[in-house]
């Protein structure tokens, strides 16, 4: 069923953009305020911290700005904060994709301020969560204030999606955005993260890569056993190591029957546009001790693999005495786990397939497969109108060509918008390179945030043309 249009009547009115940077450079002190009072209010849904609190605080602030509120709940998980505006003067909508909680601040003692205190010094804010997410998500709110209180209109219609899982994964969202399928219809959507580079470049980003997460387990004997057993009884760390062995090759090659199938190859254009991403990888080998990345890749080539290659990793595995000095034991269980990062256009259902129907074949049928969270990879492609708009944008306020990247070597709910509601979507926000998001002492430039701000007044601007 088609959603229902906004059938308000057209009204023409011109919306200086001018005077909406001159409200926010006016009102950027109280902006702050707000923005110190979200960060110390804990929100860390790793523990269940504070999360109640932080989405009442989120739909008062909504409210304050005039937006009208709604809370979205599913069977379980956290509520999603919904706000929208309808403008008097055009149909378009534009959706912002936003989350309020944040990551478990630890360790704590290698923060500077307490991580939930605010805390303005050097010009910065500190605080967990201050850039990811709650500083883009004010900067949005307050644009779309500005607008308000000065025409006491917005040019397009705007909808806000806050959800309070993304740190976690978002295991709850799908049945909330599939049940609010015309409620979160729009032309297109700004999704939370972003920022400028070393240089002062705003960054774009228009994709993530999907992820899956499985455990795989393999039984020997009931119990351990002394390891003068060995002849005689089987060692599930040693079926363990043969089944990754059937994973992947030492070149890094994937070896699951199809794996890469449906792996679309990236465009020219996107290729080309990684020429612009400054990709230190120098810096980077340098900062984890190593000497060469896989493959002995550096450059672009390695910029290259690092967003468009799909991974299979061993996060971490298990199994027999670990401790101290030695003991001539014979486990009875083995447990590994691992992660798929996936591109365009794999999808995690089928991947998990095939890793069972792979191990299956190469004669692993006993092992057990546990499937954990999964996310779909999502990409709008880099010759979308609304890209250009946004990167337009983000020239005209940071006096610098956006560098654009075509996909992230993240993963989020992206897909659920993209790939479910079909708009268009970019990341981009108002974090800076020293922002230490998910890291101790994370913070956000003051300056950052009111430029932020104003770029996200300018794209509201720019997208009702
Ligand atoms: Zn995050």
């Amino acid at each position: 069923m088609a959603c229902p249009k906004n059938r308000l009547m057209v009204v023409v009115m011109s919306f200086d953009l001018g005077k909406v940077y001159s409200y926010i450079d006016e009102q950027a002190e109280a902006f702050v305020k707000d923005l110190v009072k979200l960060v110390k209010q804990p929100s860390v849904s790793a523990k269940g911290e504070g999360i109640v609190e932080c989405a009442k605080l989120v739909e008062e602030m909504m409210r304050d700005a005039g937006l009208s509120t709604k809370i979205l709940t599913g069977q379980k998980g956290n509520p999603v904060v919904y706000g929208e505006v309808k403008s008097k003067s055009s149909r378009k909508t534009l959706l912002f994709y936003d989350h309020y909680d944040v990551q478990p601040p630890e360790p704590l003692e290698k923060w500077k301020y307490d991580p939930f205190s605010g805390k303005i010094a050097e010009g910065k804010i500190y605080g967990r969560g201050v850039t990811d997410n709650k500083g883009n998500f004010v900067s949005r709110l307050k644009a779309v204030h500005g607008f308000l209180e000065v025409f006491g209109d917005l040019p397009v219609n705007v909808k806000f999606f806050v959800e309070g899982e993304e740190e976690i994964g978002s295991p709850n969202l799908e049945p909330i955005v599939k049940a609010h399928k015309c409620l979160l219809s729009a032309d297109a959507a700004i999704w939370e993260f972003g920022g400028t580079d070393r240089h002062g470049r705003p960054e774009l980003y228009l994709g993530l890569k999907g992820v899956l997460s499985v455990e795989l387990r393999a039984k020997g004997a009931l119990k351990d056993v002394h390891s003068a057993n060995a002849p005689l009884i089987p060692n599930p760390a040693w079926r363990l190591v043969w089944a990754l062995n059937a994973l992947k090759s030492k070149d890094e090659k994937i070896l699951i029957k199809d794996f890469y199938e449906n792996v679309r190859s990236s465009l020219p254009e996107e290729t080309e546009c990684l020429k612009n991403i400054p990709f230190e990888d120098e810096e980077m080998r340098k900062e984890l001790g190593i000497k060469y990345f896989l493959k002995g890749v550096s450059g672009l080539e390695a910029l290259k693999a690092l967003l468009f290659q799909p991974t299979c990793t061993i996060n971490g595995l298990i199994s027999g005495y670990t401790g101290k000095g030695s003991k001539t034991v014979l486990p009875h269980e083995a447990m590994v786990k691992l992660d798929f990062r996936l591109v365009p256009d794999q999808k995690p259902e089928e991947i998990f397939e095939k890793l069972v129907c792979h191990l299956k074949t190469c004669g692993f049928e006993d092992l057990e497969i546990i499937k954990y969270g999964s996310t779909e990879p999502a990409k709008t492609p880099i010759n979308d109108p609304f890209v250009v708009l946004v990167a337009e944008a983000a020239e005209k306020v940071y006096g610098k060509k956006a560098v654009i990247y075509p996909l992230s070597a993240g993963s989020g709910p992206m897909h659920l918008f993209r790939n479910f509601l079909g708009y268009p979507i970019v990341s981009a926000g108002c974090g800076g390179p020293e922002s230490n998001t998910h890291a101790p002492n994370e913070n956000l430039e003051i300056e950052g945030f009111i430029k932020g701000t104003k770029f996200i007044a300018t794209l509201i601007s720019d997208f009702a043309e």
